[in-house]
């Protein structure tokens, strides 16, 4: 029988990705969004087929539907889309997880949790490995995200604990590609962008914060193998591409492959924004046989493709 596959938030960037490999891989994928960030545009091409299905929902009420896995991915992902109304996203987070491990729980499903990087927060370890606690503001501007995730993943471990749910949390690290949003004030979406429309590059701070970027393809496929691997391992596991760079090295690139005459500015750092973050991604190397095989500058170059078709039809 083909496994029926429920992806929340299945209409935004990684959801997309994600049911298309699902189908790609002979799932029967029931994609669940309230699109609130993700669009119509980004599964359309996927509409025709048969064993792909839509249904509007907002997964802080209850869903009843009969599958055999989830992958709970509803959450806006960036800042500026999460911190436009934060007691929603808190409560995407928080009802939403109860609402699928509750659903996960009725149908024995077993059920994954796309966790964050932000659980480590503004971080002291570097890099971050698994058993590293985080250093949270609880009550800061990014706390409805980091909180919301942090309280999701002991949801997760609790239902697992206490009715012995088939659980997987990965936590994500910054992730990029097609079908990012335009507009959602993300660091590589925000740098195309500018640099095709030929407008000012903004840098937040000095520009020497890191961050570390996976290409989206490599993300989804480490999502699959979690899900399907041993039922024993449960995670979290970090998955993204510990190859880390300076925001400022990230501008200069993104100029050199678009070939724009764009200059760099400089803006002031948002409250609590991170000053590193790198993957130690050693355990998903061992238990899921993975690494990330995209470079930046071909996924760049994907993304860069991505936005100028884009930018001509709007
Ligand atoms: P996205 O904003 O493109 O996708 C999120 C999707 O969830 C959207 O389609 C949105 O409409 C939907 N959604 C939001 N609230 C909902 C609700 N209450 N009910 C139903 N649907 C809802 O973001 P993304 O980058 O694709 O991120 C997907 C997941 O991965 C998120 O949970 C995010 O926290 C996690 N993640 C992403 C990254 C990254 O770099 N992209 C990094 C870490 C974690
Ligand atoms: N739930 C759901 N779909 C289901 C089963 C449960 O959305 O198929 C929701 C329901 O709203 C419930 C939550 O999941 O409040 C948690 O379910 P659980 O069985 O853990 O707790 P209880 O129903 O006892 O509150
Ligand atoms: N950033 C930047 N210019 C922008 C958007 C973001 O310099 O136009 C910085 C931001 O301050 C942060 C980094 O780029 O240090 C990554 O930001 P993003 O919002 O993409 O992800 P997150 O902070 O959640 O890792």
């Amino acid at each position: 029988m083909t496994k029926k596959i429920l992806v929340t938030g299945g209409a935004g960037f990684l959801g997309s990705h994600l049911c298309e490999r699902l189908l790609e891989a002979g799932r029967d994928v029931l994609c669940v969004d309230n699109f609130f960030t993700g669009s119509k545009d980004n599964i359309a091409h996927l509409m025709g087929n048969p064993y792909f299905e839509v249904m509007r929902h907002d997964v802080t009420f209850p869903l009843y539907v009969e599958v055999d896995q989830i992958y709970n991915l509803a959450c806006p992902a960036s800042p500026v889309h999460y911190q436009h109304d934060p007691v929603q996203t808190t409560k995407t987070s928080v009802h939403g997880a109860i609402n699928m491990l509750g659903l996960a729980k009725r149908v024995q499903a077993r059920i994954l949790q796309a966790s964050t990087s932000e659980v480590y927060g503004d971080p002291e370890v570097h890099p971050q490995v698994e058993s590293y606690w985080g250093k949270v503001n609880p009550i800061g501007i990014r706390s409805c995200y980091d909180e919301g995730k942090r309280c999701a993943e002991t949801l997760f471990f609790d239902y697992w604990r206490q009715h012995q749910l088939q659980i997987k949390v990965v936590r994500i690290f910054n992730t990029y590609g097609p079908r990012m949003h335009p507009n959602d004030g993300r660091v590589v979406s925000n740098f195309i962008v500018q640099a095709l429309k030929g407008e000012d590059i903004t840098i937040y701070g000095d520009g020497q914060q890191t961050r570390s970027f996976c290409y989206v393809d490599d993300l989804v496929e480490v999502m699959i193998r979690m899900m399907d691997s041993a039922q024993d391992f449960v995670g979290p596991v970090n998955i993204g591409n510990p190859c880390e760079f300076t925001m400022l090295e990230l501008a200069e690139q993104v100029v050199r492959l678009t070939g724009s005459k764009s200059r760099l500015i400089f803006k002031p750092l948002p409250a609590d924004d991170p000053k590193q973050r790198q993957p130690d991604i050693s355990l998903a190397k061992q238990v899921l046989d993975w690494e990330p095989k995209v470079d930046l500058a071909d996924g760049l170059k994907e993304t860069i493709t991505y936005f100028s078709t884009r930018l001509k039809v709007a």
